[in-house]
């Protein structure tokens, strides 16, 4: 589970989180939506640790974590950006092994052993041995998942993973990020995708200048919205 309690940012003059509240149970899924500049990225940052907040807290398990090695919670949380950042002069194993071997000091053939399994999950264990640059945007941010998911964090984010991509290609990341929630992953997903949020998100949260202005299960965040906010931010998406 992920908890995250009263968290307060700013960068300079502009206070970019204002309070915000989550809790995400264990295997379940979190969709944040809201408009642009609403501190969604900044929001997944925090939790991550790439960004200290000023006030609150974040919990993994009901244990906060902010005063844990910054790089011990990367390993128990996995992020997957809009662009992918694969190595492109390594395979896509090596992008894969890198990690297994530099942080978690793994052998290299049971670092190749367990990128392959990774790879299976994501469907593209055949694509082992090519460089990212001959992958499709899609595959390559299934790379990047199957990345992350090497190792074996306890929670993923993900931030408009599937923004870049071009149409034809995002149905097969969603797919991948269904797969991994039916699966159990806890995940917090800040996506445009509202077809996504509604299929496969327990919860979604509606950001707007760093707050949650509604949250609640995705039949009613769509279909009964009680803010005017979101009624209208509802009316520019759908
Ligand atoms: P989008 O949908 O466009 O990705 P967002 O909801 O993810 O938007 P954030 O990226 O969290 O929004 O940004 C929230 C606010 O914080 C914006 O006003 C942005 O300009 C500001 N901001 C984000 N990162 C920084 C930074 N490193 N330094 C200064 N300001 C920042
Ligand atoms: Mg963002």
């Amino acid at each position: 589970a992920v908890a995250v309690r009263d968290i307060h940012l700013a960068f300079g003059s502009n206070r970019v989180l204002r309070g915000v509240d989550l809790d995400v149970p264990a295997a379940s899924t979190a969709c944040v939506i809201g408009p642009s500049g609403s501190g969604k990225s900044t929001l997944l940052r925090v939790v991550n640790r790439l960004i200290e907040p000023e006030r609150g807290d974040v919990l993994l398990d009901g244990r906060s974590v902010l005063a844990d090695n910054p790089d011990a919670l990367r390993q128990r949380v996995g992020m997957v950006f809009q662009h992918f950042n694969l190595f492109p002069h390594k395979s896509v194993r090596g992008n894969i092994t890198l990690g297994l071997t530099r942080l978690k000091g793994l052998r290299k053939d049971e670092a190749a052993e367990l990128a392959l399994h990774h790879l299976d999950r994501v469907g593209l264990a055949h694509k082992a041995d090519v460089r990212p640059g001959n992958l499709s945007g899609g595959q390559q941010q299934r790379v990047a998942i199957a990345r992350a998911l090497a190792m074996e964090p306890e929670v993923m984010l993900f931030d408009e993973a599937t923004s870049a991509l071009d149409p034809e290609l995002v149905k097969g990341v969603l797919a991948t990020m269904a797969d991994l929630a039916a699966e159990g992953m806890t995940m917090i997903v800040v996506t445009h995708e509202m077809g996504f949020a509604r299929s496969v998100a327990e919860q979604v949260l509606f950001m707007d200048h760093g707050q949650v202005i509604e949250a609640g299960h995705p039949d009613q965040v769509f279909d009964a919205p009680r803010t005017e906010r979101l009624r209208r931010f509802l009316s520019q998406v759908l």
